[in-house]
């Protein structure tokens, strides 16, 4: 089911890419991972899924150790805590999800410690919900002209969960203006700035990102069936552990 699903996503790629005059090389399935157990992310993996998200660190780290030997490129998707900086560090291969200052700082300083760079995206709340984190649209510009002073950071693109809404043009709305942002931070020209990655689209609005640019689409409930938890309790602060 996992296999036949994730042929099904694929075709929907392609015929989204086509139509919209895109190559399909240049957009990455990304498996988001949250709740399912190694054992099923293994199934995906062996059946062309090469990379992966997971939002929670704890999760992340827990399933590290099930998932080294086929080695995803894993990315980090949820909402970071500097408290968990260090661990993140150590399980994931980018973190799509820095959106404030002070956890720019907190990665910089963890990342001179152990004398190396790390590639991220920005995340941006292109929906302006306040459920949502990310960074305001309005405080691009600025934020990204300091960040660009972090020569730790390496940034390769943007990030953004759409609005949840059956009217899809407010959700292109949104993958439309993440892909505005991206034009407008390349005209700056920043040092540690490259803007090549577009990370939008989920299970229910891939195709629309496609058509508005997206380079990696996150695909979680349309491969591996419904969730236990709402995605809330993954987009909001969360105040307990499960
Ligand atoms: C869960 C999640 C996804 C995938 O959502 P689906 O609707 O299950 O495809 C994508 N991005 C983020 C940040 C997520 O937390």
């Amino acid at each position: 089911m996992i296999e036949d699903n994730l042929k099904n996503i694929k075709a929907r790629i392609n015929s989204a890419a086509k139509r919209s005059g895109r190559d399909v090389e240049d957009i990455k399935l990304l498996l988001a991972t949250k709740t399912v157990e190694p054992e099923r992310i293994i199934t995906a993996i062996k059946a062309g899924g090469l990379l992966i998200g997971e939002n929670k660190v704890q999760e992340l780290k827990e399933k590290f150790q099930a998932l080294q030997p086929f080695a995803p490129t894993t990315h980090f998707i949820g909402h970071l805590q500097t408290n968990k900086i260090k661990t993140v560090l150590q399980y994931c291969n980018l973190i799509e999800t820095v959106d404030r200052l002070d956890l720019v700082q907190k990665l910089d300083k963890r990342l001179q410690f152990e004398g190396r760079s790390f590639p991220v995206f920005i995340q941006i709340n292109t929906s302006y919900e306040e459920s949502k984190f990310g960074l305001s649209p309005e405080n691009t510009i600025p934020f990204f002209k300091e960040l660009s002073k972090y020569d730790t950071l390496k940034v390769k693109g943007l990030m953004t969960i759409g609005l949840f809404n059956s009217d899809i043009n407010k959700v292109r709305k949104c993958y439309r203006l993440l892909k505005k942002l991206q034009q407008e931070i390349i005209q700056l020209n920043l040092r540690n700035v490259e803007m090549a990655e577009l990370s939008m689209g989920m299970s229910h609005d891939f195709e629309t990102a496609i058509e508005e640019g997206a380079t990696i689409v996150r695909i979680g409930t349309a491969i591996f069936g419904d969730r236990i938890y709402p995605d809330s309790y993954y987009w909001k602060e969360a105040k307990t552990n499960i």
